[in-house]
């Protein structure tokens, strides 16, 4: 095949997209390769954002507007036996611990941007490029297909996902309980006098399954039950659906095969639990890296330069070590039915939210500002 794109980026989520208008606005010859199924207006879900993801979309002005954002100025963590963090974004100086944005929204905006740039050519099939770069999320079939290891941990958990409405504002405030197991998030939406809720909901799969089957009645008790009627009385007010959740990490996220060099972002690279709301942050992490590497390389090192790829997978994986086992540490922690562990995590947490330094400095990790 002749080279007539520098990149094919195989993928159109939101890392896929971000990217090519990343890579676009620094003129340089773009095929997103883009699958009939990519555009979709029905997710209920609404991730919890960082200051450097915002960053990463405001740059290719892709953030949207309110009310699709939300930012989190208050963030409250319970677990069983009394165990209790709070986070509030003034205390750390910051406008939002985080926003909480609405998944259609940003993917009609992204997708809006990338039909109207002209150096991106959407594909339906992979193009030949310097560079591909697979960003086709957890179940690449391109990973798959070049037979690239990727380490699977299943967790024996669902996320069930939809949305709520309260009869209270939220005021920006998320709230999450770590409670037997299960961990449910309430993530503020609807802008920052909104009353709506996406909800989170990771527990055993039978368990999702049988929230997903409950009557609208059933549903909203055993949600008030979960959290213990501090967010108001909340209305079911979107589908439910669930995802299987794992752990998982590509063993190589860089290498080349006989059509040129290939490199990995996204999910098609790392997956995390939902807990901690990392997995995207994560995804456009990798976006920032790789956009950084390719605007500031030499004149004479072209995209595919082994060396610059190399120092793209260097910087990244030690980035998902840090998160990625933070996030599996957590979720390892909170599953526990041991008591006596159950008594040291309530003692940590309690004694963590009276300490403001350790505090400041994993909020501002979490966050995204280094
Ligand atoms: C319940 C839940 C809640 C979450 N909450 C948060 C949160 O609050 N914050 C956060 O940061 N993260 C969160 N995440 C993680 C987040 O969903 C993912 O990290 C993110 O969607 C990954 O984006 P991606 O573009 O890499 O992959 P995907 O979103 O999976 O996109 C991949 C794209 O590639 C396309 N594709 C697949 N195969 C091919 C192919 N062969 N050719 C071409 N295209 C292909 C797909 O159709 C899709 O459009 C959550 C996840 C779950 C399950």
């Amino acid at each position: 095949m002749a080279q007539s794109f520098d990149i094919c980026i195989r993928g159109a989520g939101i890392v896929g997209r971000t990217l090519a208008l990343h890579l676009a606005a620094q003129r340089l010859r773009v095929a997103l390769v883009e699958l009939e199924s990519s555009i979709s207006t029905t997710d209920v879900r609404a991730y919890a954002l960082n200051a450097s993801s915002r960053n990463v979309l405001q740059a290719v002005n892709c953030w949207p507007p309110a009310p699709h954002i939300t930012p989190v100025q208050t963030m409250q963590v319970w677990a069983d036996e009394g165990g209790y963090v709070q986070f509030l974004a003034a205390d750390h100086h910051a406008e939002a611990l985080s926003w909480i944005v609405d998944v259609p929204a940003l993917e009609h905006i992204l997708a809006g941007a990338v039909r109207a740039q002209p150096r991106i050519t959407l594909a339906a099939n992979p193009q030949a490029a310097s560079l591909t770069v697979v960003c086709e999320g957890r179940h690449s079939s391109s990973r798959s297909d070049w037979g690239l290891d990727f380490d699977v941990t299943p967790y024996s958990q669902s996320a069930l996902a939809t949305r709520v409405v309260s009869n209270v504002p939220h005021k920006g405030t998320a709230r999450q309980w770590f409670e037997q197991g299960s961990i449910l998030a309430l993530l503020p939406i609807n802008g920052d006098s909104g009353h709506d809720y996406a909800v989170v909901w990771s527990t055993s799969p039978d368990q999702a399954q049988q929230l997903q089957a409950f009557s609208r009645a059933e549903f909203e008790q055993a949600i008030h039950t979960a959290s213990h009627g501090v967010a108001g009385t909340l209305s079911l007010a979107g589908e439910r659906k669930s995802w299987p959740l794992q752990h998982a990490l590509a063993k190589r996220w860089i290498g080349n095969h006989t059509e040129g060099a290939w490199l990995l972002a996204g999910d098609a690279a790392h997956n995390v639990h939902p807990l901690a709301g990392q997995g995207l942050n994560l995804g456009l992490g990798d976006v920032a890296e790789l956009v950084n590497i390719l605007e500031n390389r030499p004149y004479w090192r072209s995209v595919a330069d082994h060396r610059l790829l190399r120092q793209y997978e260097r910087s990244r994986k030690a980035e998902f070590a840090l998160m990625g086992l933070a996030n599996d540490s957590l979720q390892q922690l909170f599953t526990q039915s041991n008591p006596l562990i159950q008594n040291v995590r309530n003692w940590g947490m309690n004694r963590f939210n009276h300490l403001p330094l350790v505090k400041h400095r994993i909020a501002q990790r979490a966050m995204g500002n280094f």
